[in-house]
């Protein structure tokens, strides 16, 4: 399925499980809905996930060097400061192991690890280390209709890996097809109700 697809199926699905109370936990919750929704297609050359991974580790390497320049000419000591307070250390690790998750997904071949049950787990564990716990729903859901929306696909994706290297496919749709318009004109509309309802009903309180 395309991007957009994913992500509106998983905007649609979440809210339809969960409903947040505030504006704030919406926004949050959506934006770390679309993370999850679009996350496992980094693999995917063509994607956009892929272009914006390939910025991110970007930025993350300059981020790496810079600090390194700054340890070496003024040592400031970075580690000391950042191991001085735990929570950013937390956080600091959690964006370390996240980025390196995805140097790792988006290397390997096309629906294998960042399409499977360990990808998942992984990431949502990970996850947990940087943002607080009452997101990762949302991340897990968003992630879990990708993984769902392909498998309806005649491509098959390996929801087992490191194991079962044959992978699984239910061959219903081809990813670009006229399902794939039909889902995501059907997910804008109902998950466009669910969205306009519950934003209604948070500023009505
Ligand atoms: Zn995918």
């Amino acid at each position: 399925m395309s991007g957009k697809t994913h992500l509106a199926v998983g905007i649609a699905t979440t809210y339809a499980i969960i409903k947040p109370k505030n504006i704030l936990d919406f926004a949050v919750g959506f934006g770390i809905c679309a993370l999850g929704s679009l996350l496992p297609d980094i693999d995917s050359g063509t994607s956009k996930s892929h272009r914006s991974a390939n910025k991110i580790t970007g930025v993350f390497l300059i981020l790496i060097a810079l600090m390194w320049y700054l340890e070496f000419r003024f040592q400031v000591q970075i580690e000391n400061y950042l191991l001085s307070n735990e929570v950013i250390m937390m956080k600091s690790v959690g964006i370390l192991l996240f980025v390196g998750l995805c140097a790792y997904g988006r290397d390997l071949p096309h629906r294998t690890f960042t399409h499977s049950f360990m990808g998942v787990f992984l990431f949502s564990g990970v996850l947990a280390l940087i943002v607080p716990i009452k997101y990762l729903p949302y991340f897990v859901i968003g992630y879990l209709t990708h993984i769902l929306l392909d498998v309806t696909n005649t491509r098959k994706i390996n929801l087992f890996f490191p194991w079962n290297k044959g992978g699984v496919c239910l061959g219903w749709f081809q990813s670009n097809g006229l399902m794939n318009g039909v889902m995501f004109i059907c997910a804008c509309g109902l998950g466009g109700i669910e969205v306009y309802r519950m934003i209604e009903k948070i500023l009505v309180k």
